[in-house]
């Protein structure tokens, strides 16, 4: 049995012997693995203690096995700190029996080495833990990246959050996945109200906008777009780019509402200064710094002829041959910046009429300051330059107006003076101070040492008549005596006016004086004259009616005994006798008419004067008919008449006055009957009557003759004393009107007056 025994153990024993060299060999290739292994790798007891290492182990601490079996971490050279996380990771792997793995930093020889340990448990089969695996692995590279990658994010996340722009990330779901803090202002929502959020359910108002077009195409098509929206309801507007990422999209939202509103700015601000430069009516021409031209407004086109659209980015056409290096100085200074003000030019029209302006410059600076164009102001000064040569013209001609009044006044012995009332100032011109008797030289002086040369007989009048003009006057005239030295006494005239300032103040009063003592003797040598004559012609007056009043009387008695002989001795005196006494008779009444006529023309020309009353002229040119009815019937004369107006006047006189003239017209007839017409034309105020006849006429060199006292035409053979025309004459003065004759020898006459209405 034993045997059997024997050979059954002898079979077990090779049997284990096999698996043991099996297991070897096993262990062996294991071993020779783990060797291999890049990894480090170690197994520890429940102590701690290595009980296996592996080359890179080894390597990796700096020892040999044979130096780490047996020993603790501690007491194998690695670092305290290490050495005591890796006790507590073993300690966990016991207590708990599951994996445990940990991330340490160990100090190697080129830097810090990240390595991440994995500790597992190894169990004896009787389920004990006996020893524990760690398998090491140098994460620094790892970690590294991951680091990085996380500082990466953090960056872009604080780039994004410092960012002026909101920038939003959504995935698939619509689901916000990131935004910035922008967005949290633009929304007013906190970052964690979003994110994870829908977007449609955050912003419901989107939906239907161009925003969910964009955005949807975005996510669908997987394409990227910019678009501009704008939020009308908060009046913003909104520059949107929208990409495609990874999972759903991103969108970069720009707030553009102030670039909205100062592009509209600037558009408004553009039309207004297109407008302004449009509507100035001054020429305003703008220019590139290369002198292209780029404004050229309409009151350009009209002063200088070219269209807009003819000198657009061209040079200045109106530019003179021979003043274009003028030009290209001004040019030069206005590149510099400099510009001008006022400068007078002269230009040539389109027309090639010549002009004269004054311009204006100003460089056109772009935000950095460089100069980005000229622009020129021009001002018609053509109107100027003539109003200027004018006014010299005009000035030369007041001082040679001046010099021939000093020559004028000196010779007329006229004096100018000039009173400044403010500070009352006399100045006096030579000749002025000579007429009132001061030294003969232009002086100044007062209105006092004036009134102490006037003649103590006026002095009172005239200082008060200055009071008066300096106080409610515009205008002084005065005459008075001066005490003109050793007891001559002279008469002065002064005259002048007043100037005003401009709020009506009187500031001066400028005027002349002249000597007018040889006048004022003429004048009244001539008032004693006309008194004289006054009194010599009442003496006449009463004369000639006291002599033609008496005259008739001794007049009458002649005539009457005359007749009474004649008749009475007609057959007792011989022929001659007879026909001498027919001269008495004849010579007694031609005087009696005469004496008559001269009573009628002495009581009209100083007869009292009667009021001018309306008078009908029909009912005087009756009365006149009807006076001359024996001499109307001897001749057969015809007068027409009718209808004839009113006139002012006195009826008594205006009768006398047609009756001398039919008379005259019936008087100085021709061979034919007389024929007589009287016509009237009624004028602006005044009436004009015309007596016309078919007599002999008269010739025009006595048509104002005849009008005269005495003047007659004729001698005896025609009876008339000259008085008649006289005295028609002397009517119609007193009347206001006047009276002529239009006539020629053989046609007639026709004598009109005119008469007031
Ligand atoms: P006389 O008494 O001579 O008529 P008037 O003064 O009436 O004096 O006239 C002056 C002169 O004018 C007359 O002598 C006459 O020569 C002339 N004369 C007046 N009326 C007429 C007339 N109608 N036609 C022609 N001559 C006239």
């Amino acid at each position: 049995m034993s045997h059997l025994a024997d050979l059954d153990l002898r079979a077990r024993v090779d049997q284990l012997e096999r698996e043991l060299a099996h297991a070897r060999a096993e262990d062996r290739d294991f071993a020779h693995i783990v060797s291999q292994l890049a990894d480090p790798i170690c197994q520890v007891d429940r102590e701690g203690r290595f009980v296996y290492t592996n080359a890179s182990f080894e390597r990796w601490l700096g020892c040999s096995r044979l130096s780490l079996v047996g020993r603790t971490p501690f007491d194998a050279g690695v670092p305290k700190g290490n050495a005591e996380r890796w006790a507590a990771a073993i300690g966990a792997v016991l207590d708990t029996g599951a994996d445990y793995s940990y991330v340490d930093e160990f100090a190697g020889p080129n830097g810090p080495h990240i390595m991440q340990s994995r500790l597992s448990p190894h169990r004896a089969p009787s389920g004990e833990i006996d020893f524990v695996s760690v398998v090491l692995r140098d994460v620094t590279e790892q970690s590294r990246a991951a680091t990085e990658l996380e500082t990466a994010r953090n960056q872009l996340s604080a780039i994004l959050d410092s960012m002026t722009e909101s920038f939003l990330a959504l995935d698939s779901e619509w689901r916000f996945s990131f935004v910035n803090r922008p967005v949290e202002e633009l929304t007013r929502r906190k970052r964690d109200d979003l994110i994870g959020r829908n977007f449609w359910e955050v912003f419901p108002v989107l939906l239907g906008t161009e925003v969910q077009t964009e955005f949807e195409r975005a996510m669908r098509e997987r394409t990227a777009s910019r678009f501009k929206f704008e939020y009308a309801p908060a009046g913003m507007a909104f520059e949107i780019h929208v990409q495609p990422s990874q999972d759903g999209i991103t969108a970069y939202v720009i707030d553009s509402t102030e670039q909205v509103r100062a592009e509209r700015e600037l558009f408004e601000a553009h039309q207004t200064l297109s407008a302004l430069i449009n509507a100035s009516p001054l020429p305003i021409i703008a220019l590139t710094p290369e002198g292209l031209i780029t404004v050229w407004n309409s009151a350009a086109e009209r002063y200088f002829g070219w269209t807009a659209a003819e000198v657009m980015n061209k040079p200045l056409p109106f530019i003179p041959e021979e003043k274009k290096e003028e030009h290209a100085a001004m040019r030069a200074r206005d590149l510099e910046g400099h510009g001008f003000t006022g400068h007078e030019i002269r230009r040539k029209r389109k027309d090639g009429s010549d002009v004269d302006m004054s311009v204006s410059t100003a460089p056109i600076r772009d935000a950095s300051g460089a100069i980005r164009g000229i622009v020129s102001v021009y001002q018609d000064i053509t109107e100027r330059k003539r109003v200027e040569s004018e006014l010299r013209e005009g000035e030369r001609r007041i001082r040679e107006r001046e010099e021939a009044m000093r020559l004028a006044t000196e010779s007329a012995r006229v004096g100018v003076w000039i009173y400044d009332t403010v500070h009352d100032r006399l100045r006096l011109t030579g000749t002025a101070a000579k007429i009132l008797g001061f030294p003969d030289r232009e002086m100044v002086t007062g209105v006092r040492q004036l009134l102490d040369r006037v003649n103590e007989a006026d002095r009172a009048r005239v200082r008060q008549e200055i009071k008066e003009t300096l106080t409610r006057r515009d205008e002084y005239t005065s005459e008075y005596r001066i005490n003109a030295g050793s007891g001559e006494v002279r008469w002065i005239a002064a005259r002048g006016l007043a100037e005003m300032d401009a709020s009506g103040h009187k500031v001066r009063f400028s005027g002349v004086v002249s000597d007018i003592t040889d006048r004022k003797r003429v004048e009244e040598e001539l008032a004693h004259q006309a008194a004289e004559l006054a009194r010599s012609n009442a003496d006449l007056q009463q004369f000639a009616f006291v002599a033609s009043h008496d005259l008739q009387e001794p007049l009458r008695t002649m005539t009457a005994y005359a007749q009474l002989l004649s008749r009475r001795a007609e057959d007792k005196l011989d022929e001659a006798s007879l026909e001498y006494l027919g001269f008495i008779i004849d010579g007694a009444s031609r005087m009696q008419r005469l004496i008559n006529d001269l009573l009628a023309f002495s009581r009209i020309l100083h007869g009292h004067e009667r009021a001018l009353e309306q008078v009908d002229l029909d009912p005087v040119v009756a009365w006149a008919i009807m006076n001359l009815n024996t001499a109307i019937k001897e001749s057969g004369a015809v007068i027409e008449y009718e209808n004839l107006p009113t006139v002012k006047g006195n009826q008594q006189e205006l009768v006398q006055l047609v009756q001398n003239l039919l008379a005259n017209a019936i008087k100085y007839r021709s061979s034919e009957p007389p024929h007589i017409r009287i016509t009237t034309e009624e004028r602006e105020g005044e009436v004009c009557v015309s007596v016309s006849d078919n007599g002999i006429g008269i010739d025009p060199q006595y048509h104002e003759h005849i009008f005269g006292v005495f003047k007659r035409l004729h001698g005896k053979d025609v009876p008339g004393t000259g008085i008649g025309l006289a005295l028609c004459k002397r009517i119609i003065e007193k009347h206001g009107g006047r009276i002529w004759v239009e006539s020629q020898p053989g046609h007639g006459a026709t004598f009109r007056f005119v008469l007031p209405h």
